[in-house]
């Protein structure tokens, strides 16, 4: 069925946002030093149809670092660039069942059935990206992410400092990538470029315009620009769905139906096709690394709306 009218979504936002501004589980993410030093109060919640009406609730423009949420952007941009097969045949489009910075993911698949939404397929996304040298890549990205959220984006360098003086396990999944014939050129340049596109700045506003423009095929809804061919949504979606929210992807899914995608920052954006993108920041994560409060209100605000795309009424 079609959106309810819009005093009935800003309802709905409005409702979510008390019910869980008291929920205090969860804590920040700690194995990035300067992530534990974010305020954990911060809670924002943006919805933005696919037709671009923004409805808003709570903090929605304090920054935090984009982490995890910036690989489907990658993802995105390689596959835009160089077709669905190469993330296909690079990384896989399959669940690990393993944490995000899982090891022993490689050693069981080589590399060669993962997907490009844990750490080392992602490590390896960033490494195709099209680029003369490291900081054409890299402007590409920063580029790429900005015309998504329809603003200027930048790295919030405290967060890419503490990340890249701790990211020795990072390096060592780029390492065994490159050795597996994954990654090609300088495995160390990919990570360094991965940690700054993990370091970039957002507020809730920018991740709810991003998922919007997932959920209107690839058109951002604001300033009409398209960042993807229509025809690339379903495989977008496709690896969020499998492997969004890490090892719990498949709770989430059974819950609301809804692709998705988490960051340690606190962030979690999902994409109703067709009808909204929704963000939400809250830094304090469960065990899987999923922010408490944006899953219970993402999950409560779908619900509400008729937002699960496999519910036939
Ligand atoms: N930059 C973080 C890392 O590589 C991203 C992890 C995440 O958000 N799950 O560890």
């Amino acid at each position: 069925g079609a959106l309810p009218e819009d005093a009935t979504i800003q309802g709905v936002v409005d409702r979510a946002y008390r019910d869980h501004k008291a929920l205090r589980d969860g804590a920040n993410a700690d194995y990035i030093p300067a992530l534990a030093r974010v305020n954990p109060d911060t809670f924002g919640i943006v919805l933005v149809t696919a037709d671009g009406r923004v409805f808003s609730a709570g903090d929605t423009d304090t920054e935090v670092s984009i982490q995890s949420i910036s690989k489907v952007f990658t993802m995105a941009l390689v596959i835009q660039q160089s077709g669905p097969d190469a993330i296909f045949n690079n990384m896989g489009v399959d669940a690990t069942g393993q944490p995000f910075n899982s090891i022993t993911a490689i050693e069981q698949y080589h590399g060669g059935e993962m997907n490009a939404l844990v750490n080392p397929g992602a490590i390896a996304a960033t490494s195709m990206v099209a680029g003369e040298d490291g900081a054409a890549v890299w402007a590409n990205i920063l580029d790429y992410y900005s015309t998504f959220a329809g603003r200027e984006l930048s790295v919030l360098d405290d967060i890419y400092r503490s990340e890249a003086a701790t990211n020795q396990r990072n390096q060592s999944l780029a390492m065994l990538m490159h050795a597996y014939g994954h990654i090609d050129g300088d495995p160390l340049e990919a990570t360094d470029i991965y940690t700054r596109q993990c370091s970039v700045g957002v507020n809730t506003r920018d991740l709810a315009m991003m998922a919007a423009t997932l959920a209107n095929g690839g058109r951002n809804p604001l300033t009409g620009k398209t960042l993807v061919d229509a025809g690339h949504i379903p495989e977008i979606l496709a690896v969020m769905a499998t492997a969004g929210l890490y090892d719990d992807a498949g709770k989430w899914l059974y819950r609301t139906g809804l692709p998705a995608k988490s960051g340690v920052g606190g962030g979690l954006i999902a994409v109703s096709p067709g009808k909204f993108g929704i963000a939400v920041i809250s830094p304090p994560l469960d065990k899987a690394g999923n922010s408490v409060r944006g899953q219970r209100a993402i999950a409560d605000i779908s619900g509400a709306l008729g937002g699960n795309p496999y519910a036939t009424r």
